[in-house]
């Protein structure tokens, strides 16, 4: 058939759902591989990835060596409320190939989850439902990592019966949403209808069934996007300080091979900036990391990897916007005339007559809209969705605690320079809720400097109660 000697790259994968449906316990449950009796296999936590080597999947699926997986592996994407993501959206463009769509079976689909499916849906990308927290089905019998047709056989009949009208409830939902959906394994027409993949991302069933969904069905969808290509695409996810190299950045490779020396073109708000790459790196596997340093170097790399970058004057590069490879012979002038327009979309949005500039419109606006307060804490986080939820939560407390501003993505020094403003007015409420997002160094500094506190955590409440119990102690 065609295709057959084709190279393909691995498929990248993100993870969306509405908060709480279960991302970030689905994506360590597909990292770490403490799954009983089975080999962590070389699995490499990537720069902002994590990528499976099919022989990783194949272990964990049980699945016989001569069973055809036409892709090297899976490369999913760790941070989906990622700030480059949404500059990812500004642009048009999508840095995932496929979308794993995040759905707790005893919710159904949320607000979060209609979003997601509705951007997905405009970009054109893919997607799979992982239909998650079928564990919490009443009198559900645990079948740690099994496939999932198999856990459902030992089921008792209550709980056969509660899964289907749950998945006939999500079906109908999804329908809604101008989507025809099947549980996959009695999906007959994988092309059209959505498969759903029934999963718990705590004992583990479906995760197998998942993964070999991705690997296999994916290449069968997108041939052509997948075939690897010489000519490079490669993102910037952020731009990181690292002690013994100095300025990094780190990049999704989505496709051709970036080399030691290569002479590349980066995007920064003061315009392009052409330079070379130093080191190319990629973390040490887990349980290599401590004997060995913490990064490996590599002379060349191919897609799709995620990769840090070490090269002069890129620290100003911003986060979704491409890096240009100029090859030896090729026009410099021609790649930094593409970063300067690059440049340009990201900055001014509006300029762009791209397709989808609308809901990021939306987005930006929505944000305007969230109502602020002179007086009140600063909140961040990784996605509108998330965000909201924790206004709302905010609201909802005894305390009643205002917000004074927000931001979606990382914590910059900007953001803690906004917070210091209520240090005069407000002293209790100079501090950023910060959910999900990284804290720049700089902004730490700042914050520590300045006597402005930063609050993380990993959930929505632990997040509040850690800011309440702070503003309690203020109190007394
Ligand atoms: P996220 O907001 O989508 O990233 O959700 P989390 O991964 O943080 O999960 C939210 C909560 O649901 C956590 O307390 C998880 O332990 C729990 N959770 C996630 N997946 C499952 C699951 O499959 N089964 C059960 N019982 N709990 C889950
Ligand atoms: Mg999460």
């Amino acid at each position: 058939s065609s295709g057959t000697d084709r190279e393909l790259r691995a498929p990248i994968c993100c993870i969306l759902g509405h908060v709480d449906a279960g991302k970030t316990k689905l994506l360590d449950c597909i990292r770490h591989s403490n799954v009983q009796g089975v080999e962590a296999g070389g699995i490499t936590q990537q720069i902002g990835a994590t990528y499976l080597p099919v022989e990783n999947i194949r272990e964990r699926t049980s699945l016989k060596a001569e069973a055809t997986i036409k892709v090297p592996g899976l490369l999913v994407i760790d941070t989906p409320g990622h700030q480059s993501f949404s500059n990812m959206r500004l642009r048009g463009s999508s840095l995932c190939d496929v979308a794993v769509v995040v759905v707790d079976i005893t919710q159904g689909l949320e607000k979060q989850t209609i979003e997601s499916i509705g951007l997905l849906k405009r970009r054109d990308v893919k997607f799979v439902v992982a239909l998650n927290k079928v564990d919490r089905l009443y009198g559900w019998k645990t079948c740690p990592n099994a496939p999932i047709v198999k856990a459902l056989k030992s089921q008792s009949d209550d709980v056969q019966r509660e899964f289907k009208w749950r998945v006939a409830e999500v079906v109908t939902q999804l329908k809604e949403c101008g989507f025809n959906s099947a549980l996959y394994y009695e999906n007959k027409k994988i092309k059209e209808v959505v498969n759903i993949v029934p999963t718990s991302a705590v004992s583990g069933e479906g995760i197998p069934d998942l993964l070999l969904l991705l690997v296999r069905w994916v290449p069968e969808i997108m041939m052509e996007k997948l075939t690897y290509a010489d000519t490079v695409e490669c993102t910037v996810l952020e731009v990181n300080e690292v002690k013994e190299f100095g300025t990094t950045i780190d990049v999704v490779l989505i496709n051709g091979a970036l080399k030691k020396g290569d002479q590349i073109v980066v995007c920064t708000k003061q315009g392009p900036v052409t330079t070379s790459i130093r080191h190319l790196l990629t973390p040490y596997p887990l349980k290599e990391l401590r004997a060995k340093g913490s990064y490996e170097r590599h002379e060349e790399l191919k897609a799709a990897q995620g990769v840090k970058i070490v090269a002069r004057g890129v620290q100003h590069a911003l986060a979704g916007t491409s890096l240009i490879v100029v090859k030896p012979g090729h026009d410099l002038e021609q790649a930094e005339a593409a970063a300067m327009q690059e440049i340009d979309n990201a900055i001014n949005p509006s300029n762009e007559n791209e397709r989808g500039k609308n809901e990021d419109e939306t987005e930006v606006k929505e944000i305007s809209r969230i109502q602020t307060c002179k007086e009140g804490v600063y909140v961040q986080a990784s996605s509108l969705g998330t965000l909201e939820a924790i206004i709302e939560h905010l609201k909802t407390l005894s305390l009643d605690v205002p917000v004074s501003g927000c931001n979606l993505g990382p914590v910059h020094k900007q953001d803690v320079m906004k917070a210091t403003a209520m240090l005069k007015r407000k002293e209790e409420y100079a501090a950023i809720l910060a959910f999900d997002v990284k804290v720049m160094p700089e902004a730490f500094e700042l914050a520590v400097e300045s006597g402005v506190k930063i609050f993380v955590a990993d959930t929505v409440y632990k997040l509040v109660d850690s800011f309440t119990d702070h503003i309690k102690k203020l109190k007394k």
